[in-house]
């Protein structure tokens, strides 16, 4: 497989974009929370993993199905860390804007496609104290909309970037937005 030359840090991007994600186990997905307590990793309703297509990701996403306001996401960094995140709809972007765009995937979704969600911050040591935000997908899909699996019902920006492109430029906003959420500063 072309990328796997060089180390595994180094190939983790070029690796995702090519093949997707590499498959995670439910235990190590539970354990990618490092936020939640014990109890909550083990009550978490993770999604069919069965029906995962791994190839087609960037991270792991799910909204929770007994209660829509609750996703989750699964990354794994460029050190192959896997990192949980459980992000809070602050409020889905209908009152202000007919149409909104992804922070991260760049699409432009109809009134409600885009929400404000926001997560503790933490690091390793613990909880950090305050939040982080961004406005992303409501249904957390940005895998399928930069790899047009999944399209939105408005009209898109013409753009000359590849799929490749947008899939590295995901990436990096997702890994961004992670390192905020566990940085000291
Ligand atoms: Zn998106």
């Amino acid at each position: 497989m072309a990328g796997w030359s060089g180390s595994r840090t180094t190939c983790a991007l070029t690796c995702r974009i090519e093949v997707g994600m590499q498959v995670v186990a439910e235990t190590d997905i539970r354990a990618s929370f490092r936020a939640c307590s014990a109890g909550e990793r083990k009550r978490m309703r993770l999604p069919n993993l069965s029906e995962v297509e791994w190839e087609n990701l960037d991270f792991l996403s799910w909204i929770d199905r007994s209660d829509p306001k609750t996703g989750y996401i699964v990354a794994m960094l460029a050190d192959e860390r896997e990192v949980g995140l459980v992000l809070r709809m602050v409020k889905a972007t209908k009152s202000v804007a007919r149409q909104s765009m992804c922070n991260w995937c760049r699409t432009i979704h109809p009134m409600g496609g885009v929400a404000l969600f926001s997560t503790l911050r933490w690091n390793e040591q613990g909880k950090l104290g305050g939040t982080i935000g961004d406005y992303i997908c409501a249904d957390l899909a940005c895998s399928a909309y930069v790899r047009r699996l999944k399209r939105s019902d408005q009209v898109q920006l013409p753009t000359m970037k590849s799929i490749e492109e947008r899939i590295r430029d995901l990436n990096d906003h997702v890994e961004l937005f992670i390192n905020r959420v566990i940085s000291e500063k």
